[in-house]
């Protein structure tokens, strides 16, 4: 077995692993066993064979033969991957159910046999999905409604042909067996498009012999003498066909038999995500609503039935209220309003889906379904899309839309899956691509798009951008490939090359970027961006006057994040103003724990952005009141970027704040280009000598400066915190300077807030 050298590489895709040519044999010879047991059943019927309860025992090799066939599927499977183990006990259970069964056919007893059949078989049933679908709560509503929808109209069906009473046959109630049968149906639902071609064939396989077996009733009312053997016997076969079907998977090349089918079944499910669960629940809670219509009609149908029918009907209306509480119809959550085409939420389901099914073929492997162990993401992102937007208006930019999703759509087959993430961009899923093979798509939609569109009588170019990102399972997260696709749009449109294949080496950074501003979101959420208090003493008294608020994030895996790590990320996702939101609401829920008792203001950093922000005031006046704290409790310290933008506004802004006596600070003083004109222009309280100064206190010209600068700060009725203190000389000499406070490690490092105010107490 050949495991792939990366995840990028393409390699060759050789079979994983083939039956030997003893392998082979049994398995051929088996299928030509099962087809000979048929043909002895129904060359009995033809000649007219006992339509009695002595001619069950025809059927037995046929079901033996099924026991074998399934004990074959779970030897080959046996030592499949982790995730397959499921498989190989369910196939070992349907070869033991199918054993006792047909020895009990043949020997006429012990009923247990018979009774046992049903458990073992559904157990069976539910395993052989492998693995619990990922956890989408409308599909297990739907499933519900498909399991008690069809169980209601078979059961229903039963009663009608056949009055209840014991089997005659020595086989499993036809009710019982129509449930197994159900059960696959539900499962099927569950899994959507997802499901395993052979799961069908089981059962189809059990609903058959159900038939054959209501048949029987029939028959033995006087009619369709021999039918129910057959059929009886062709449904065990159906299970025999599955079973043999699976063994041979595992080499890459299915039987004959069921190559074919399986693979029609695969591609007829290849449609829009979800599409057949829902379709199914419909479908079968119609169903249920025609046994209970029926039921009031008059028409004898079973009261079990119709119970079971309005159970479906229930789960029914309850998922659609549910539904409607959340404020969304059924369509609109995997359906793009707009272009019909698939949603962002569908893409990310077929997505987690993928890693699902795809993770259990081998990798390198076709797993004889078409399916191979590769999938790919494209996005495909409009050039230029605003402009279109802005220059012909909204109702324009939307039939540009729905044309370029048309366009697009023409150029890709089932089981490609093309959806609309919003706004102008596209995703297209290709299971069982490669990079070279998803690159070639890739060019067809920009290729589709270059006749130009006409939206309202104007001629339009129109061009896409597209990334590509591709994953080899199992060992690849296709969950990822959304945002690896979207960094290589990215360099495409940087580029200017069209199309580009995601390369960790290039948009790692990118992705990786992309990826913290996600979970800076989810920190503002959970309440992970918090803030450290650092000390500002007087440096006449040593006591704690002041304190700064310094962002801090603390990381589930990465650990407490210092602000440089993630305020530029902030600034460039439009997060700034909730963090800063934040940050100012920590702050002075802090200072309100000691304010009573201790006067220590807190400082706050101020950024352009909150300069520009026309609900700072109102945030600030709305902290204080909140935290009963007056506006001298507060300090905002300015850096001078942020008052370049726009020095008239800011200092209307610091006028503003001053008035209603917030202190105001220049911060990081002496590293800016023109910090007289602002310490002139602007309103301060005051300056922060920057830490580069405080570090550095035994040149004679960093002496010069800052004795001139705090001369010249107190001549302008300001107080000077010295930042950067590190040790008791560079204390001493800015005291002796004239400097008012200082700050920095030597007075302590930030801290959490309950250290800060234990240290407080402890200060008296
Ligand atoms: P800043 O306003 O100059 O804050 C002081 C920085 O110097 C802090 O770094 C602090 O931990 C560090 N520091 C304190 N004492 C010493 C010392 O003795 N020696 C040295 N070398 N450094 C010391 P931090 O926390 O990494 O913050 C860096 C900058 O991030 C801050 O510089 C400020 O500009 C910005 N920032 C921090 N928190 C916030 C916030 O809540 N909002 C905004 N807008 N900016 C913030
Ligand atoms: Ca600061
Ligand atoms: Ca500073």
């Amino acid at each position: 077995m050949t495991a792939p050298a990366s995840v990028e590489e393409p390699s060759p895709v050789p079979p994983a692993r083939r039956p030997g040519p003893a392998g082979r044999q049994l398995i051929v010879g088996l299928a030509s066993l099962q087809i000979l047991a048929v043909a002895v059943v129904t060359a009995r019927v033809a000649t007219g064979g006992p339509p009695s309860t002595a001619g069950w025992a025809a059927v037995a090799p046929v079901v033996v033969v099924t026991a074998i066939d399934c004990a074959v599927a779970a030897w080959r499977l046996r030592d499949g991957r982790p995730g397959q183990w499921p498989t190989s006990v369910a196939w070992s259970l349907l070869a033991v159910a199918h054993l006792l069964l047909g020895v009990a056919l043949v020997t006429g007893g012990p009923p247990i046999a018979t009774v046992a059949f049903v458990p073992l078989s559904g157990l069976a049933v539910i395993m052989l999905h492998r693995r619990v679908p990922r956890w989408v709560p409308g599909h297990w509503w739907d499933a519900l409604v498909v399991l008690l929808g069809s169980f209601a109209v078979v059961g229903a069906a039963l009663a009608a042909v056949r009055p209840g009473g014991p089997a005659p046959s020595g086989l499993p109630a036809p009710t019982a067996l129509a449930a197994l049968a159900c059960l696959a149906l539900a499962g099927a639902a569950l899994a959507s498009r997802r499901s395993r071609p052979v799961v069908w064939w089981v059962a189809g396989g059990f609903a058959t012999v159900a038939v054959g077996e209501a048949l029987q009733g029939a028959a033995d009312a006087g009619s369709h003498p021999g039918l129910p053997q057959l059929l009886t016997a062709v449904g065990f076969s159906l299970v025999g066909v599955a079973a043999l079907t699976e063994a041979d998977t595992r080499s890459g090349r299915p039987d004959a038999a069921g190559a074919g089918a399986a693979r029609g079944a695969d591609r007829r499910r290849a449609v829009p995500a979800g599409l057949p669960a829902r379709a199914l629940s419909w479908a079968f809670g119609a169903a249920a609503l025609l046994v209970v219509g029926a039921r009031l009609a008059g028409v004898p149908v079973a009261m079990g039935s119709a119970l079971v029918a309005w159970a479906a009907i229930g789960v029914l209306l309850v998922r659609g209220a549910v539904t409607i509480i959340r404020g969304r119809t059924f369509a609109d959550d995997r359906t793009d309003r707009l272009t019909g085409l698939a949603s962002r939420e569908a893409i990310s389901e077929a997505l987690a889906g993928e890693g699902a099914v795809r993770g259990d073929v081998p990798p390198g492997a076709d797993d004889g379904a078409g399916r191979t162990d590769r999938v790919a993401l494209l996005l495909a992102d409009i050039d230029g899309f605003d402009e279109i937007n802005v220059a012909l208006g909204r109702e324009a930019g939307d039939a540009v839309l729905t044309e370029v999703g048309a366009r697009l759509k023409g150029v890709l087959r089932p089981p490609q899956l093309l959806a609309r993430l919003g706004g102008d961009e596209f995703a297209v899923l290709l299971p069982g691509a490669g990079t070279e093979p998803a690159t070639r798509v890739a060019t067809a939609l920009r290729e589709a798009l270059t006749p130009p569109l006409d939206v309202d009588g104007t001629r339009l170019t129109v061009q896409a951008t597209v990334g590509v990102a591709t994953c080899v399972l199992p060992r690849g997260r296709p969950e990822d490939l959304l945002r690896q696709a979207d960094a290589a749009v990215h360099r495409a449109k940087s580029t200017g090359s069209g199309v580009a294949v995601y390369d960790p080496a290039k948009d790692g950074a990118g992705a990786q970027r992309l990826h913290r501003i996600d979970e800076l979101r989810a920190a503002l959420e959970r309440g992970n961006l918090v803030v450290h208090l650092q000390p500002q003493v007087d440096l006449g008294t040593g006591r704690i006057v002041g304190c700064e608020a310094l962002a801090r994030w603390w990381h589930p895996d990465d650990g407490v994040l210092l602000p440089g790590a993630f305020l530029p990320l902030a600034a460039h996702s439009g997060l700034l103003r909730p963090v800063a939101a934040v940050i100012l609401d920590r702050a002075l829920e802090a200072c309100a724990t000691w304010w009573p008792r201790h006067r220590v203001v807190v400082s706050v950093n101020l950024t352009a952005d909150d300069l520009m922000d026309p609900g700072l005031t109102d945030r600030i006046t709305g902290g204080l009141d909140r935290h009963a704290l007056p506006p001298s409790a507060l300090c905002v310290e300015l850096v001078e970027d942020a008052l370049v933008a726009d020095p008239d506004a800011a200092a209307a802004l610091l006028r503003r704040l001053q008035g209603m006596g917030v202190v105001v600070a220049l911060d990081d003083f002496g590293t800016g280009y023109s910090s007289l004109a602002y310490l002139r222009d602007l309103p301060f309280d005051e300056v922060k000598l920057d830490r580069v100064f405080g570090a550095d206190l035994r040149r004679r010209r960093t002496m010069t400066i800052v004795a001139h600068t705090v001369a010249m700060a107190h001549a302008l009725g300001l107080r000077v915190v010295a930042e950067g203190v590190e040790d008791a000389a560079a204390a001493r000499t800015l005291a002796d300077m004239g400097c008012d406070v200082g700050q920095g490690l030597l007075f302590g490092a930030a801290t959490a807030p309950d250290a800060f105010l234990a240290r407080l107490e402890a200060s008296g």
